[in-house]
């Protein structure tokens, strides 16, 4: 075993380190903070204190999948759907550009009543009325040529995370008619598209392994992704994973901190979940290495019930109204949030 300082200083250096080393980092019970201060450093290098900030959209939780751990799967007969349609959603732009938001990202799951035209029509509206705005779609797994038809109407960011890179894991997580290999195939296609693309993974989803989490470090290193959101699993009442214990703190942090050295140039955010686990989670994964935070552009209805896990915190710092609020709390941690459209530093 090497000794866990010339792991860090080899990550520090070459971004890069072995499978052996990164078990030994993922597994140890320490905390490491020599780990926090070396991403801190490398962030600050690429990015200084600047925080971005994107203005989620949250603007259907109807979805056609059922993936095992997710609140809003097809068979939640309990979930209660809601749609937004484009004027919902422009309002929302509008709620959030005075308020220095410069990317709108558009979430929601795998609907089908969204027609290619239909979100098409939307990303233009939103790109004409705020052309200085990047709109960034997350919205599942589609063909090449709706992927194409998205970027030819303007928006040039997509987040699809992988979640696991194992293929038996990831079975594990997914029903039958999902594959990983699909998953692959979209986020290869939307790099080739050329849009900036966002993949990532859970941390401590049920049957997941060290190993499994190293497989997603090397799949993320073959992709060469712009952005990287990771977050802990946090279980749904409604799902079959309900009893299963939620990822931990500790280890979502100190994987931020190690995506943050193999990706320096990444825009890594600290997510809404971290701040769900814990009361200062996304301080947290701003000094880990996080440099994004995604407050919440929704109206109350769709925030409310767009519940991917239990709890999931949408209301105080989380909302986007609250931003003044959470401007005080980043630059308590030392950084800085910025009206700044944020793009990724290769
Ligand atoms: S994780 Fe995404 S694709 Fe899977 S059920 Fe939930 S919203 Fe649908």
């Amino acid at each position: 075993m090497s000794p866990v300082t010339d792991i860090i200083n080899e990550l520090v250096n070459m971004h890069n380190t072995s499978d052996e080393n990164l078990l030994q980092l993922i597994c140890t019970e320490n905390e490491l903070p020599q780990l926090t201060s070396a991403a801190d450093k490398i962030r600050r290098d690429h990015y200084g204190t600047d925080v971005y900030i994107r203005g989620l959209i949250e603007f259907t939780n109807y979805c056609r999948n059922s993936c095992y751990y997710c609140g809003i799967n097809a068979h939640n007969k309990n979930a209660c759907r809601f749609r937004l349609d484009k004027q919902d959603i422009l309002s929302c732009c509008d709620k959030g550009y005075p308020l220095g938001f410069r990317t709108f990202v558009l979430q929601g799951g795998e609907d089908p009543y969204y027609t290619d035209d239909i979100i098409c029509d939307i990303v233009y509206s939103i790109r004409e009325k705020y052309p200085d705005c990047a709109v960034t779609l997350s919205i599942g797994e589609k063909t090449r040529k709706s992927y194409q038809a998205y970027y030819n109407a303007g928006a040039s960011r997509f987040l699809l995370r992988h979640e696991t890179a194992d293929s038996v894991h990831y079975n594990k997580l997914h029903p039958s008619k999902m594959s990983l290999e699909n998953r692959k195939r979209c986020l290869y296609e939307l790099k080739d598209i050329g849009f900036q693309t966002g993949s990532g993974f859970m941390v401590g989803s049920p049957f997941q392994s060290a190993e499994n989490l190293v497989s997603d470090l090397r799949f993320l290193q073959e992709l060469s992704p712009d952005m990287i959101g990771i977050g802990p699993f946090i279980p749904h009442s409604e799902t079959v994973f309900a009893d299963c214990e939620q990822g931990s703190l500790k280890t979502t942090l100190k994987m931020i901190s190690i995506l943050r050295l193999m990706f320096p140039y990444a825009l890594i955010p600290s997510t809404t979940a971290l701040g769900t686990i814990h009361p200062d989670g996304r301080e947290l994964g701003l000094k880990a290495g996080g440099n994004v935070i995604m407050p919440n552009l929704s109206p109350d209805s769709a925030k409310l019930n767009y519940t991917l896990y239990n709890n999931k915190l949408c209301t105080g710092d989380e909302a986007a109204e609250q931003l003044e609020s959470l401007k005080i709390k980043v630059r308590s941690a030392g950084y800085e949030i910025v009206t700044d459209i944020g793009n990724v530093k290769r």
